[in-house]
């Protein structure tokens, strides 16, 4: 062991990792050599807002494992939820009731997903949600928009922002140029692009998929119209919308961003939050085109872990606990203090940062701003970013080690959290190299 660094045991376990897991990590959004780190802190434990790592150190947790712990890490009511599932079974074969709770309480609340399917991940059901849209449109290609991920299957690789764009790689390597040549990578927030591009491939255009509230460029907002208009444009193509609300669905809202923005997308993809912190992914949305998926129709998509019942049930404990009055606007309160107290400390150190935020999620970007699209996400300074990510890791406060990601508030978190959080921030950009001119 290395008596000379604060993460004696992390930095051993790390080793120990890359003799037998790729880089040591099982996701490369988990590499800290982005942050200019040799390793990553191994977690031990966590509860509510905390996690503590291997040496024993405690951290404020903004990570919330990357969006599905909105209620914070261990929550009573999912343990309960999955202990009384676990001692009962953990996957069966045969369907469950409570797949139909599930999937009744997300329809009650995403009105336009009337019939769905759960798949074992977010990545599947991007996958399904797009293999169904080419089936249902007899149509080959994909637009989708630079800096958007939408999971790690090959169709959707390209320019896939988050972790892809933290190390360095394109996501194209080991994708087939001819299946890539089908899907089209615009800019965000840009409608005249969008249109330009749908042009060229009208006739064969099968759907255009979307963050409604882009997550994996850091939070960037729907410019107003922009979402209206992409709709329009996919309509009159002939073509599908599909809102990929993977990190969005019950994250802005208990619903989906379409249901705060007032925009209905033809297919939904969910994640994360509906499988209360176990794997999960569903994709949905209106009878006619759900049918088309077999049995009842010829699209194949199938899964051993599909609805499964422990990520079920620990969902519709989660889904519970954010029905309770006032849980989003807690949540929004908390980030809200949170970003604008950062944005007076950069402001007292001379830092020029843009705060991107949406209720308990929101990205702080090292660049005066704008930033609108993936192109301006990616001008934020990496460097200064890196120095602000060690400080705050150093001071007990856990980011996503990426430019790329967001900061998420969870229902754990407490006014103190928020405060101790600041003090750490304070002490940070105090001793942050200036920003660049
Ligand atoms: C995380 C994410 C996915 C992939 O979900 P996994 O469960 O990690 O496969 C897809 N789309 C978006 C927008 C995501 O943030």
């Amino acid at each position: 062991m290395n008596p000379n660094t604060p993460y004696p045991v992390s930095a051993q376990l790390y080793a120990d990792a890359t003799q037998v897991i790729t880089g040591g990590v099982d996701s490369p959004s988990r590499s800290y050599h982005p942050v200019g780190l040799s390793h990553p802190v191994f977690a031990a434990r966590a509860a509510g807002a905390y996690i503590w790592d291997e040496d024993g150190h405690q951290y404020i947790d903004y990570v919330a494992a990357f969006g599905p712990l909105i209620l914070g890490h261990a929550h009573p009511a999912v343990v309960a939820a999955i202990n009384a599932q676990a001692a009962w079974g953990t996957v069966y074969g045969v369907p469950t009731r409570w797949e139909t709770e599930l999937a009744a309480s997300i329809r009650q609340a995403i009105p336009s997903m009337e019939k769905m399917r759960f798949t074992g991940t977010g990545t599947e059901a991007v996958m399904s949600a797009i293999r169904l849209a080419r089936a249902y449109t007899g149509r080959r290609y994909i637009v989708k928009f630079e800096g958007s991920y939408h999971g790690h299957y090959d169709g959707v690789l390209v320019d896939a922002g988050s972790g892809a764009a933290t190390v360095g790689v394109s996501g194209a390597s080991g994708v087939l140029p001819d299946l890539a040549r089908f899907t089209l990578n615009m800019p965000y927030n840009d409608l005249e692009k969008l249109a330009a591009a749908v042009d060229k491939v009208r006739d064969d255009l099968a759907a255009i998929l979307v963050e409604p509230i882009a997550g994996n460029m850091g939070i960037v907002p729907p410019a107003p119209g922009f979402l209206a208009g992409l709709v329009a444009i996919a309509h009159q193509a002939g073509a599908l919308v599909i809102f990929d609300e993977v990190i969005t669905g019950f994250r802005v809202c208990y619903g989906g961003a379409q249901n705060v923005l007032g925009i209905t997308p033809d297919l939904t993809c969910l994640g994360k939050i509906v499988g209360g912190g176990l794997p999960i992914g569903v994709y949905g949305g209106p009878t006619r085109i759900m049918d088309m998926v077999a049995p009842v129709g010829p699209v194949y998509q199938d899964g051993t872990f599909a609805g499964n019942p422990l990520a079920v049930r620990a969902g519709l404990a989660t889904l519970n606990e954010l029905r309770q009055p006032g849980v989003y606007e807690r949540l929004d309160a908390l980030a809200e203090r949170l970003s604008t107290g950062l944005q007076e400390i950069a402001a007292r150190y001379g830092q020029a940062v843009t705060i991107n935020r949406w209720g308990s999620m929101f990205t702080l970007f090292f660049t005066p701003g704008p930033v609108r699209n993936y192109a301006e996400a990616s001008s934020a300074s990496r460097t200064q970013f890196a120095a602000m990510f060690r400080g705050l890791l150093k001071r007990g406060v856990l980011l996503a080690p990426s430019i790329y990601e967001a900061w998420m508030v969870s229902a754990a978190h407490s006014e103190n959290d928020i405060e101790k959080t600041l003090d750490a921030a304070d002490a940070v950009f105090r001793e942050l190299p200036k920003s660049p001119a």
